[in-house]
């Protein structure tokens, strides 16, 4: 078990927050989750995956959802504060970027970004990287949380594509307060998202016969998604998902 402080809460959207930690180096690997244990749940413990790759440092940062009557996703939206000490334990998880060289396809629903985002980081200092497709899906716009970092992040790895899928192409009537208070003047452009889920999106795209497939999200998504993409033709053993 190891502790760390939270030294930043950035609430995002109505039901996001990126919480930004510092302490005890955790040894997790890219792509994997942890448990994590905070100060208003005391005794709860909820997997979250980190999204930046392990640092010596103790740097750690999550992206949280808000599930609707969530315990824990909803105390860490709405209350984590810094100085707040997290317990953080058990390390788990497969998904890796293998060393094969094939291109690889990640497909990140909602926060299943952030493993993505640890596993990129971590392809960047490798000495050669293989070509990374990250598909990134929201229900409109407003849901593509990290679009700003996403859009500055493609336009500085030579090896990344990010590609934005959103149900639907116009955000919802009603406002939301916290979008519209960190509305910067970067991001991914609307012009080039495409329409659909990502399960729509990516069997359209036909089978994907030689690469590596990596698949996280909320259950619903991800189970969609990679039934149609081996409905497609995509083999079952290149998807790797949580
Ligand atoms: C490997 C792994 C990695 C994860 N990484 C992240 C992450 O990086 N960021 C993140 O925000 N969450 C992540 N989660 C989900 C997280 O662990 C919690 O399940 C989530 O925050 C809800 O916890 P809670 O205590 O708020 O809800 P609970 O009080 O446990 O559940 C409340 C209600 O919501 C339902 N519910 C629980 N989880 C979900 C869900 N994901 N979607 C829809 N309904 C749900 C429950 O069935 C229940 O009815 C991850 C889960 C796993 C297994």
């Amino acid at each position: 078990m190891w502790s760390s402080t939270v030294v930043e809460h950035h609430r995002l959207r109505q039901d996001l927050a990126v919480v930004r930690l510092i302490g005890e180096a955790v040894p997790f690997a890219a792509g994997q989750s942890v448990l994590v244990r905070a100060p208003q749940n005391d005794g709860v413990l909820r997997r979250y995956s980190p999204a930046l790759p392990p640092s010596l440092d103790g740097k750690l940062e999550f992206h949280v959802r808000m599930v609707p009557g969530g315990w824990m996703s909803s105390s860490i939206v709405s209350e984590s504060a810094p100085g707040d000490v997290w317990q953080i334990s058990d390390p788990v998880g497969e998904m890796h970027v293998d060393d094969s060289g094939r291109d690889v396809v990640m497909v990140a629903g909602g926060t299943g970004l952030a493993p993505f985002l640890s596993l990129i980081l971590d392809v960047a200092r490798r000495p050669d990287q293989p070509r990374v497709y990250l598909f990134v899906g929201g229900r409109s716009p407003r849901d593509l949380y990290a679009s700003d970092m996403l859009f500055l992040l493609a336009q500085d790895l030579p090896f990344l594509t990010v590609i934005p899928v959103v149900e639907h192409l116009a955000d919802p009537p009603w406002p939301d307060e916290w979008y519209e208070q960190c509305r910067v003047d970067i991001g991914l452009p609307q012009s080039e998202m495409l329409q659909g889920t990502l399960a729509d999106v990516l069997s359209s795209h036909g089978a994907f016969v030689n690469h590596q497939i990596l698949v996280c999200g909320s259950p619903v998504m991800v189970r969609s998604t990679v039934d149609r993409l081996i409905d497609t033709g995509t083999p079952k053993e290149s998807i790797q998902h949580d």
